[in-house]
């Protein structure tokens, strides 16, 4: 057995999803994945590919087609990627996974923010490599400060991540500037993981990707599950310059050849016909978002805003208990599972991250519940 594994553990999120099943009755609002359906014109994509022979395997990269449509997308974020600069991964999952086993060799150093997605630590712990973790602010932006001491201990692939799973914060103009700055003066490469960027509550979206001077430092990994509402159809992609480009296909080459045939073709239909559905799906979060927000400052939770994305993660270091046990006591005693913050990294305990991509009526009756939960607590 690999040793590495053994340092590694099923993710947070699913174990506490996992708990579920002892509590049949119980709202969950752990996954994050979106309560709609995939929008129909994709669905019909989908069919007409299987119908029209598109099962074969599809270059490396994906098809071409998919490949120019991402590009033009792109450009509606001012992230400019040639369709040879785009390679079709399984998931934003693979993309992250083959971009970090690409990059970092067993004695490198990568940087991960000290509340985030656990799969970044994991894979890095998977590859071997040593994890230095730069502490955020207390609104969740990146502290450049603390960034810059963590390129000094020698980090050398930083990841950011935003919109952010699990805090919902955006990366700010101010912050992409001064990101760039320390980019273009260090010796380092990013890995920037904007799965959620269509879900950006603001009118502006910000990424280090916009930037081209530093696009060959940069790999852009995004994807269709969140985007399209098609977690289970495997969709992702990872864009960047051709020197790191070739490099990471030979990777997902030998990881899955390509991604899955029919499924390209029905984002290639989803984006030429279903932007407005996804516009849609963002003004529902984004008032699922106002509701939950304001539901959890009237409880009394301190809680941050989220811009985008669609968690939320309020801070319950003053009930006095670690996130662990909140949750755990929040789902014996009212039937609601949460996620504790401690499964998002160091940074995360004494937070709680609520997804609200479930219906209105399921959080509204969580809210409650946690309501009274919170009204039961000493503290
Ligand atoms: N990055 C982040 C921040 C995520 O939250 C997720 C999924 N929850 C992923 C990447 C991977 O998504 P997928 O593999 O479904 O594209």
């Amino acid at each position: 057995m690999n040793k590495n594994i053994k340092n590694i553990e099923i993710s947070g999120i699913r174990k506490f999803f996992n708990k579920m099943e002892k509590y049949p009755n119980a709202i969950s609002l752990t996954l994050g994945q979106p309560d709609f359906d995939v929008p129909d014109k994709i669905k019909e994509g989908i069919i007409n590919a299987l119908n029209n022979g598109k099962s074969k395997y599809t270059p490396n990269a994906g098809i071409i087609e998919l490949r120019e449509a991402i590009s033009e997308f792109l450009k509606t974020l001012n992230i400019n990627y040639s369709k040879d600069e785009i390679m079709l991964t399984v998931g934003g999952s693979e993309g992250l996974f083959i971009s970090m086993v690409s990059l970092l060799n067993a004695k490198d150093s990568i940087l991960i923010p000290s509340i985030a997605y656990p799969a970044y630590e994991s894979i890095a712990k998977l590859i071997g490599v040593e994890i230095i973790t730069y502490e955020l602010n207390n609104d969740f932006s990146v502290n450049i400060d603390n960034l810059k001491e963590g390129i000094k201990k020698g980090g050398k692939v930083l990841i950011l991540s935003y919109p952010c799973n699990p805090t919902g914060a955006l990366l700010s103009k101010e912050c992409k500037n001064e990101l760039i700055e320390v980019i273009k003066d260090n010796d380092i490469c990013v890995i920037t993981d904007e799965i959620y960027a269509s879900l950006c509550f603001e009118d502006n979206y910000y990424s280090v990707a916009q930037c081209d001077e530093i696009k060959d430092k940069i790999i852009y990994v995004s994807g269709f599950s969140k985007m399209f509402a098609m977690p289970g159809l495997r969709l992702g992609y990872v864009c960047c310059k051709k020197e790191l480009y070739d490099q990471i296909l030979k990777v997902h080459q030998y990881d899955v050849s390509c991604a899955s045939s029919i499924v390209q073709w029905g984002a290639l239909t989803g984006l030429k016909n279903c932007l407005n559905d996804v516009e849609y799906m963002k003004k529902s979060f984004k008032d699922r978002m106002e509701f939950v927000y304001n539901e959890l400052l009237d409880i009394g939770f301190e809680v941050n805003k989220p811009n985008g994305a669609f968690y939320i993660f309020p801070s319950i270091s003053k009930y006095g208990m670690k996130s662990e046990e909140f949750c755990e006591k929040l789902l014996k005693e009212k039937g609601v599972a949460c996620v504790p913050g401690d499964a998002f990294g160091v940074g995360g305990e004494g937070f709680l991250r609520i997804s609200y991509c479930y219906s209105m009526d399921e959080l509204k009756i969580a809210l409650k519940r946690l309501r009274e939960f919170v009204k039961t607590i000493q503290y």
